[in-house]
């Protein structure tokens, strides 16, 4: 993939972001300063002054999540979290706005059983044919590509130039790439929302968000949201975030790599009926995705031609954990029409982890002949 089309960050420096700052004798592991109170006698200006406001620990980890993403950064307790701060801080009554029908659905869920409460329009279309009807009546476009569990994609330079051009906002969910994997801010994308428990924390130890974005305005009501509705994250999961991030280009470029591989071969099997992975050529997304990624993402799905075959695959092969969510180091999948995805309920979502890709192929295409 073309890697000038996007500034990448770089990992040398930020695993010694905190160490060039150090002083004789300090740690070189970050601490976990787990403390409401900070000792503040006379004027605050300028010192941590109480938990829900500041905090040392979130403060070093949104200077890495910073680097990592090239824009100011603000730590979230989970990236639903991340997402009501974007969507709570700029959209006002009276003002409407359009979301994905078949992106990650708890972002459907908060708009429509809350944000319309509140006198907000919601409209929602589908990704593939998101950018038919234009933008031109929307005070906020949020967008999801890769889409989740789709997998299908929308062209995010176009969307956000033709957003800002009638005066909107755009704000993007980058979790399933990760800033690795795919750079919305340098697409023209005004806000990224990103849930951390996913690929960025990586062990599925910890549950973690974030909002970046480089237009000052909008950070500074995000992170006003955050202080006042109290939705900060807890020191110490923010301390394991940090620790997770300094292994993600490993982990990320292998659970790519692998993906790739699998794919690949999985396309050949008999018992998949479909397969999606926006690295394999002929897949809807393979145009946008190499135009507009830096990698090709480790989510794929294959649909076996039964709900029971695809439960069977799941939960027998060794290597793969039945579970939700995905992004860690475990392979893991599940039938997403278990939650109400509007998929085949042979649908299984392949999340793939950091298992060598040999071993985890002798695994799955051992677990797909036995389905016969
Ligand atoms: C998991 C996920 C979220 C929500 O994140 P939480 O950390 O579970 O709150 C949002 N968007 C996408 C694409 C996700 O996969």
């Amino acid at each position: 993939m073309d890697e000038s089309k996007a500034k990448q960050p770089l990992l040398g420096e930020m695993l010694h972001l905190r160490g060039n700052s150090l002083q004789k004798g300090e740690p070189v592991a970050l601490p976990l300063t787990q403390s409401s109170m900070f000792h503040l006698p006379g004027s605050p200006e300028g010192f941590p002054n109480y938990g829900r406001v500041n905090n040392p620990t979130w403060e070093h980890l949104e200077h890495v999540l910073g680097h990592l993403e090239g824009a100011p950064c603000l730590a979230f307790p989970s990236g639903m979290a991340a997402i009501s701060a974007a969507l709570f801080a700029t959209v006002r009554a009276g003002q409407r706005i359009l979301i994905p029908s078949d992106g990650y659905y708890v972002t459907r869920l908060l708009a429509e059983r809350f944000l319309a409460n509140l006198g907000v329009t919601v409209e929602q279309r589908p990704t593939v044919t998101f950018e038919e009807g234009g933008f031109d009546r929307f005070d906020i476009v949020f967008v999801e590509s890769p889409s989740n569990p789709g997998l299908d994609m929308i062209d995010l330079r176009a969307v956000a130039q033709e957003v800002r051009a009638t005066g909107g906002i755009t704000i993007a969910d980058n979790t399933t790439l990760t800033p690795l994997g795919q750079r919305p801010l340098d697409l023209g994308i005004d806000m990224v929302v990103a849930s951390d428990t996913k690929a960025m924390g990586g062990h599925s130890d910890l549950l973690m968000g974030h909002v970046a974005s480089r237009n000052p305005d909008l950070m500074a009501a995000v992170e006003e949201w955050r202080k006042v509705s109290g939705a900060i994250p807890g020191p110490h999961e923010a301390w394991l975030l940090h620790r997770g991030l300094e292994t993600l280009d490993v982990r990320f470029e292998r659970m790519c790599n692998s993906a790739g591989v699998l794919a690949a071969r999985l396309v050949e099997h008999p018992a998949v009926q479909e397969i999606r992975y926006p690295g394999l050529p002929g897949d809807p997304s393979h145009e946008l995705a190499k135009a507009q990624t830096l990698k090709f993402g480790f989510l794929l799905s294959i649909t076996l031609d039964s709900e029971e075959r695809a439960e069977r695959f799941i939960n027998s092969c060794p290597l793969i954990r039945p579970a939700t969510s995905l992004g860690g180091v475990h392979s893991s999948a599940e039938r997403r029409a278990r939650w109400g995805d509007d998929v085949d309920p042979g649908f299984v979502r392949l999340s793939v982890g950091c298992e060598p890709v040999e071993e985890l192929w002798q695994a799955i295409e051992t677990s797909l002949d036995g389905l016969t």
